[in-house]
Parts: structure tokens; C-alpha cells; sequence
């Protein structure tokens, strides 16, 4: 049927992720984000199914190269990579040449040799994918770097607020504790904000870092201000092994001022959800009876989100390979 004006309609072309790699949040636009978001959740019933396998990424490798400790990020990779029908390799820097001297560029090297298609690579430095990316011929995904960014942690975040929720705009969430040193309150800050979330950044003045002005968050230095009303708590872990002398007095004296228990999430709306990115440090930033609560601890969602949308990520950045290379 012609339409209506007389004038041969337009089909909007298939939309496609455009980007080689995903490094950081601040490289990506709102619809890049509701790109992938969109994609993970077509993978979500897949963890229901009896047979959780598809062959989208078949014959295709998949490079795990982990230079800090993992349990969640690791194993998340691994299994959306095989869910996918992928090869999957994974390296972790003490099984592997950088203990014997051998630098990161040079690790790239070796493992460009190797062809994969995909790699995600965790490192203690802020900008080592970037670095990776430059250097290999495949696409690269960070999976943290230091205090950076942790994209596809802020991603699976949205997921499931968004699935919890039904929106993310105008989602009131409070991020809280170790603000200044963690990448994963970076990510979902830049994320939230961009998808018209409020976003409130809550610590003490040690714990958060100057430029967080930036990231279109408003800043609080006590809970209960913080709290005030929030959708949603998002909890961070003190990240001792990135700071260098004294940010608090002592971890009791923390968890008084600022870790989460019964009485601090009463300020929040009620039926507030809470999250974690893990791992948690109980009796530190969060208390047992909150964490283990299922009717508001969103913490196994997150996980479970964690599979389908890093299988939404490796499909997507696959197929813009495929495509660069004119498959
Ligand atoms: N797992 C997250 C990260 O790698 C959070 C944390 O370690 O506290 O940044």
C-alpha cells in the first residue's frame, strides 16, 4: 500500500551497535545503551531453558585475560561466551608470562597471534584496554580497569533496574561508600544520569573524589540526607587495595556512619531495592539481614543479569566485526 503522502516510506535500517569495543560508558550514547539493553533482555529466558546453548558465536574465540581477581566478572564472561557456542580461554596473570616480566603490550602481542575475536581483559590500571585495543586486531571489552570504568557492571546494573522497576528515568538511586576508588560507581553514574536517572553519591569526603561533580550526580556526606527518598541503594565495597594510606578511621567506625542496616535503609521509599556489585564485605559497607533479605536485595538478580547482558555485548561487538570485515 503507497502511503499516504504519496511517498515511498522509509524503513529505519536494522540497527546495529557501533562500536569496535566497548572501554567505557563515556564512549556510548543512550540509544548504543537501550542497543544492549534490549539485547540482554532477549537473552534472559535462555537460564530457564533446559539446553542454554546457541551457536551465535560458533567458531569464534573468546580471550578471558584477567590481570586482577575475579570470581563474578570471570566466570559471567565464560559462561555467556559458551552460552554463545564460543571458544573460551581464560588467562589470569598469575598463570601467565606477566609474572615473569613480560608487559602488557608484549601479552598483546602474543595473543593477537592467536587470532581471538573477542577479548576482555581486567587490569589494576586505569586505561589498560584502551592500551590493549590500540594493540590487537580484535574487540577488545573492558572488564575494569583500576578506578576507570567497568562498563558491561554498570550495564548489567540498568538491566536489571529497568526490569525491577520498569524504567530508569526518574529513578531516584543513592551510591554509596567507596565512591573515589571504585570504577563500578563511575560506570553507573555516567549510565544512570544518561538514561535520566537521579543519582546521588553518598560517602564520606575522603571517599569521594573530586570530579564526581562531573558525572551529573548531586553529592551527600550523610546517609540519611543521601537516602532520603532513593528507589534504589546501591552498595560499594571499601577498595583496600587501591588505597594508599588512611580514608577511614576503622571499618567499625564505617559501618556506624555509613554501612547499610535496618535503620539507615528506613529513609529510603519504602520498598526501596538494594544493590551490590559484589564481592560484599558483611558487617563493613552492608549488614547480613539486608543482603540476604530477597525481597529487596536485588544481588542474585544482578548476577543473573550479568550472563545475558554480556552475551548481548560479545553478539553485538561479533557482529560488528563481521561486519568491518565484510562477512
Ligand atoms: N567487582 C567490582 C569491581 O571489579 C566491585 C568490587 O570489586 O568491589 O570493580
Amino acid at each position: 500500500m503507497a502511503a499516504p503522502s504519496g511517498k515511498i516510506p522509509r524503513h529505519d535500517p536494522p540497527r546495529r551497535f557501533p562500536h569496535r569495543h566497548l572501554l567505557a560508558i563515556s564512549d556510548l550514547s543512550r540509544s548504543d545503551i537501550e542497543f544492549l539493553l534490549d539485547r540482554a533482555e532477549a537473552f534472559t529466558p535462555l537460564a530457564e531453558q533446559r539446553v542454554k546453548k546457541l551457536d551465535a558465536l560458533k567458531g569464534r574465540t573468546l580471550i578471558n585475560l584477567f590481570f586482577e581477581p575475579s570470581t563474578r566478572t570471570q566466570s559471567s564472561f565464560e559462561l555467556a561466551g559458551k552460552r554463545l557456542g564460543a571458544d573460551v580461554v581464560n588467562m589470569s596473570a598469575s598463570s601467565s608470562s606477566v609474572t615473569k616480566g613480560e608487559t602488557l603490550i608484549d601479552t598483546a602481542a602474543t595473543l593477537n597471534a592467536m587470532s581471538p575475536d573477542l577479548l576482555v581483559v581486567r587490569h589494576g590500571s586505569s586505561g589498560a584496554a584502551e592500551l590493549l585495543a590500540r594493540k590487537v586486531s580484535c574487540s577488545v571489552i573492558n572488564a575494569g580497569d583500576g578506578q576507570h570504568e567497568h562498563p558491561t557492571q554498570a550495564l548489567l546494573d540498568a538491566l536489571t533496574i529497568r526490569r525491577e522497576i520498569g524504567r530508569i528515568e526518574g529513578v531516584r538511586i543513592a551510591i554509596c561508600g567507596d565512591v573515589m576508588h571504585s570504577r563500578v560507581a563511575r560506570s553507573n553514574a555516567l549510565l544512570l544520569t544518561m538514561l535520566g536517572a537521579e543519582v546521588r553519591l553518598v560517602g564520606p569526603p575522603t571517599l569521594l573524589p573530586a570530579s564526581s561533580a562531573r558525572w551529573g550526580a548531586s553529592v551527600h556526606h550523610d546517609m540519611k540526607e543521601g537516602l532520603a527518598g532513593a528507589d534504589v541503594v546501591m552498595m560499594l565495597r571499601l577498595q583496600r587495595e587501591r588505597m594508599q594510606g588512611g580514608f577511614i578511621p576503622s571499618a567499625r567506625e564505617f559501618f556506624w556512619f555509613y554501612g547499610l542496616d535496618e535503620e539507615k535503609l528506613r529513609h529510603a521509599k519504602p520498598g526501596a531495592f538494594v544493590m551490590h556489585p559484589g564481592p560484599m564485605n558483611r558487617g563493613v559497607e552492608i549488614d547480613s539481614a539486608i543482603a540476604d533479605d530477597a525481597r529487596i536485595s536485588l544481588i542474585e538478580r544482578q548476577v543473573k543479569m550479568g550472563v545475558a547482558l554480556r552475551m548481548a555485548v560479545l553478539v553485538a561487538l561479533a557482529e560488528h566485526g563481521a561486519n568491518e570485515s565484510g562477512e
